[in-house]
């Protein structure tokens, strides 16, 4: 670390190591990136990629392969726990862990929810005393159907039906977070829709009084691009002090920016949303130097793949002279995404961790096609990853060339 000349402290962490970024590819692995980010490159072809891969899944047409030999490759574990050891082993030569994230989007019915709650329960068997394996992490509506949630948090009467719904949903994830404890594995609770977050809110934190009393176990997401939410970290904080448990941070900027507001829109309310993104960025850094200032109740995991927001938490960790792998803070990625920060991170001793989504590749489709269109670049320009994947090509092809 050295000091700027402003007298701040300044982090020596880098990201542009490219070498570092790839260690875990082989030459054939980084084509297959190159080749991906090059097409998703392109709205026009992206678009046309993916629609035929959704035709070609329904008419059954044997395409499967294709895609698990290439996008799924790159951005998943496999299609089972045991199918994606590879990679986790891979992850964890280099020190990065392995969150694994069951994203099949599956049947919205009780038995798929009963389904995807065993399916959580697995990932936790398989974290169970594996340091390769750090955290888990579910979404509320694999558990439940979204509509109940809405008509909870809108305070509307619900049919006998869904009140028994929204009981099963509660068991369940009282279950989750109760074998989580038992196991001493931490679980990152994903946000989601702003009209469905509020019952997932007070179901976390119930959690979080049951299971957080020695350490943070129970982790609920934090979206800084929610006007709202620098307050909500604030008020979580304050009411973990007075009852006494740790509370666990998960810190993103926000999934959902056009759904919240179009819907804002279409129902006449404001939108939630930080009107620049400039704001997000300046509500993430405070919420970032807030879970550090109270780092003695705070566990925090920053979900981000921006650079700055990483760079700016090392400083914070300096400057509250933490250790870089201080078992509080977290940095964690998406597979397939962002290596540069993960890898350069895990190099420098800090606590990193991926993402690494698992199910059938048809039912992970969904999440495949939001990967896609994320990276699909704006005016032409190549985007970060295809950037750095480029220069790790040319990197290894010169370093051949000399030996
Ligand atoms: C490990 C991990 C876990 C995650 N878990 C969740 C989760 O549980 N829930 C969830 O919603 N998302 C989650 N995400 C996704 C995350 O919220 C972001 O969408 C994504 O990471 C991009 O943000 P960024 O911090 O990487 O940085 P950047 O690329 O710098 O920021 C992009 C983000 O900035 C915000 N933004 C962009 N333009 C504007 C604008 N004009 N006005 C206001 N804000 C703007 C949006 O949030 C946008 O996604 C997760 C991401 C990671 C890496």
């Amino acid at each position: 670390m050295e000091r700027g000349a402003g007298g701040e402290v300044e982090s020596k962490i880098h990201f542009d190591d490219t070498e570092v970024a790839f260690s875990y590819k082989s030459d054939r692995e980084l084509r297959r990136a190159n080749f991906i980010f090059s097409l998703v490159n392109h709205p026009f072809i992206s678009s046309i990629a993916t629609s035929l891969a959704k035709a070609g899944l329904a008419l059954r047409l044997p395409i499967k392969g294709m895609i698990r030999s290439t996008v799924f490759g790159h951005f998943c574990g496999g299609e089972t726990i045991d199918q994606s050891d590879r990679t986790i082993q891979t992850l964890f030569k280099f020190q990065v862990g392995t969150i694994f994230d069951f994203s099949a989007e599956g049947e919205h019915n009780e038995a798929g929810f009963d389904k995807a709650k065993e399916e959580i329960l697995k990932t936790l068997e398989k974290a169970k005393n594996n340091p390769a394996i750090p955290f888990c992490v579910f979404k509320s509506t694999g558990l439940v159907n979204a509509v109940v949630l809405e008509k909870v948090q809108a305070k509307q009467s619900l049919s006998k039906e869904e009140t028994e719904a929204f009981e099963h949903f509660q068991q369940r994830v009282d279950a989750i977070c109760s074998k989580a404890h038992a196991y001493g594995v931490p679980m990152l609770i994903d946000a989601e829709d702003s009209w469905i977050q509020n019952p997932i809110d007070e179901l976390v934190y119930s959690m979080m009084k049951k299971y957080n009393q020695q350490k943070a176990i129970v982790f609920n997401t934090y979206q800084m691009y929610r006007t709202d939410m620098l307050d909500n970290l604030r008020n979580a904080f304050h009411n973990a002090a007075m009852h006494n448990y740790y509370l666990g941070v998960k810190m993103v900027r926000g999934a959902y920016m056009e759904k919240e507001a179009e819907r804002a829109d279409k129902l006449d309310y404001p939108n939630p949303i930080h009107p620049t993104k400039q704001a997000t960025d300046a509500c993430f850094n405070k919420g970032l130097a807030f879970c550090v200032d109270n780092k003695q109740r705070v566990s925090l995991m920053c979900g981000s793949h921006n650079e700055y927001s990483n760079h700016y938490l090392a400083v914070l960790m300096e400057k509250h002279s933490m250790k870089n792998n201080d078992p509080r803070i977290w940095f964690a990625q998406l597979m397939g995404m962002s290596d540069n920060i993960s890898f350069n991170l895990a190099k420098a001793g800090y606590n990193v961790a991926k993402y690494v989504p698992y199910g059938p590749v048809e039912l992970v489709m969904p999440y495949l096609i939001r990967r896609a269109d994320e990276n699909t670049s704006v005016a032409g320009q190549s985007s970060r990853e295809l950037t750095l994947i480029r220069k790790e090509l040319h990197r290894r092809k010169l370093s051949r060339r000399l030996r």
